[in-house]
């Protein structure tokens, strides 16, 4: 490589969670570092909009704190994170039951023991996989053969089909944005082992503090925003402008339908959706720090959370913030529809009062998480050099997780500091 091209940038293209994390790896060894972004603001899929005096963040997501990844790449402390309590509310034969971790919260044993969700012998299987999966590692979980999320319940876990519909489809249907649980097994442990040795939390003001603070960071990165990019090269990008930028690398980072478009690769990454609608209300519904699972099937709603339940500052005045999931389907109906749908479930859930919610604003994100059905995590990292002077990085290439985006950046920037030092 010439004196001239090792001064060259290396160009990150698209900063979400990978991107960032990619360009402060890199920039800590002093690389220069151009990080393009198409949006007018970094975080990609963490973001968090302020609207009314609410956080409302893009989407219902949750920081796991055993997350390794996260663990190297954040300052917890300095996100202020705020912990939900273990365990679920579902509701199930027209009522809400409680079940918690027993371990962790010995005063709920005996709702937790009576509450019809599965039988005694499905809530007692919960510690042996909660026990095994947490004194695994990682490595050892990704080996072991990549089943279905469903059949790995049922045929490996033991599960029975009641516990199945009642509890795993809404929990693992929400976090996998997938309630027909044919996403990867591998990925279902490697979550539930993440909720085994930590907890699930929110920054207090909201996920998109996390994109915030990587931000922060990045003060040697020439961060641009609000520039898409229409093409890559293994020495430049060419902008939507019809600019371009040299570079020593090109690092793509962005979604995984867009990266094949980058590099005119034929499509093979299909994502999932989500709606997340926010309502307001004086008094809240539910009091816990607990998640509220549909285990009846029936209705839009797989899941909701009173969010100021567990991070107060999500609302600037008294009112209580609801965050209301439900999950893409194909054969959705209209927005205003929907809303009406989930208005009227809520309606019937918690009573005429739902009419005096204030719906706040309601999010479509068509492309949320990859679909993980099996072979996602076979292996479970993709490889993140391209061709030379190309690399990728993003949740498509690793576990679909804010772990997986951080993950995924690191191993990209380690790819390229590596073959830059043997090119240089
Ligand atoms: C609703 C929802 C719920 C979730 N729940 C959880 C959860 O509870 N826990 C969890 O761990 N994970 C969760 N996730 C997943 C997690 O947020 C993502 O896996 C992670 O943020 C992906 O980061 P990324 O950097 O790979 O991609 P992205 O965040 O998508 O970043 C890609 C970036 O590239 C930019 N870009 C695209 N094309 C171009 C272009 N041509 N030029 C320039 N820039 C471009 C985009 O604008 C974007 O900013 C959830 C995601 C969603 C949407």
């Amino acid at each position: 490589m010439s004196a001239d091209a090792t001064e060259l940038p290396v160009v990150i293209v698209g900063a979400g969670l990978a991107g960032m994390r990619c360009a402060q790896a890199l920039a800590n060894t002093g690389i220069a570092v151009i990080l393009i972004e198409k949006q007018s603001r970094v975080g990609g899929r963490v973001q968090t909009d302020e609207v009314d005096g609410f956080f409302l963040d893009r989407g219902f997501q949750v920081l796991l704190t055993g997350y390794p990844d996260a663990r190297d790449a954040l300052d917890f402390d300095g996100l202020d994170l705020q912990d939900f309590a273990p365990g679920a509310i579902v509701r199930i034969g027209g009522r809400f039951h409680t079940i918690s971790d027993p371990v962790r919260e010995p005063a709920t044993l005996l709702s937790t023991v009576k509450a019809p969700v599965g039988s005694l012998a499905d809530k007692m299987k919960m510690l042996p996989m909660k026990s095994r999966l947490s004194r695994m590692s990682l490595a050892e979980i990704f080996e072991r053969e990549e089943l279905t999320t469903l059949e790995a319940l049922r045929d490996r876990w033991r599960f029975s089909p009641t516990m199945i519909e009642s509890f795993f489809r809404p929990f693992f249907g929400g976090i996998l944005l997938d309630r027909s649980l044919q996403g990867s097994s591998r990925m279902m442990e490697f979550v539930f082992k993440m909720f085994s040795v930590g907890s699930a939390a929110l920054p207090a003001e909201g996920m998109g503090r996390i994109s915030d603070q990587m931000a922060s960071r990045l003060t040697s990165v020439d961060i641009r925003p609000g520039t898409g990019v229409r093409s890559v090269g293994s020495d430049s990008v060419v902008l939507d402008d019809g600019s371009s930028i040299a570079a020593r690398a090109v690092v793509i980072s962005v979604e995984g339908p867009e990266a094949d478009r980058l590099l005119g690769e034929n499509g093979t990454h299909v994502y999932v959706g989500t709606h997340c609608h926010y309502f307001a209300t004086e008094h809240a519904p539910v009091s816990e720090k607990l998640l509220v699972l549909n285990g009846e099937g029936a209705g839009p709603i797989n899941n909701l959370v009173v969010i100021t339940n567990v991070a107060p500052a999500y609302s600037a005045t008294q009112e209580a913030l609801i965050s209301v999931t439900v999950l893409d389907d194909p054969t959705s109906v209209s927005s205003v529809e929907l809303e009406t749908d989930v208005r009227s479930q809520l309606t019937d859930w918690f009573g005429p009062v739902v009419q005096h919610w204030r719906h706040i604003r309601s999010y479509h994100i068509p492309v949320a998480l990859p679909d993980q059905r099996p072979p996602f995590l076979s292996p479970p990292e993709k490889p993140v050099r391209v061709r030379p002077s190309v690399y990728r990085c993003g949740d498509y290439v690793d576990t679909a997780s804010i772990n997986g985006a951080l993950r995924s950046g690191r191993r990209a920037a380690d790819a390229v500091i590596k073959d830059l030092s043997g090119a240089s």
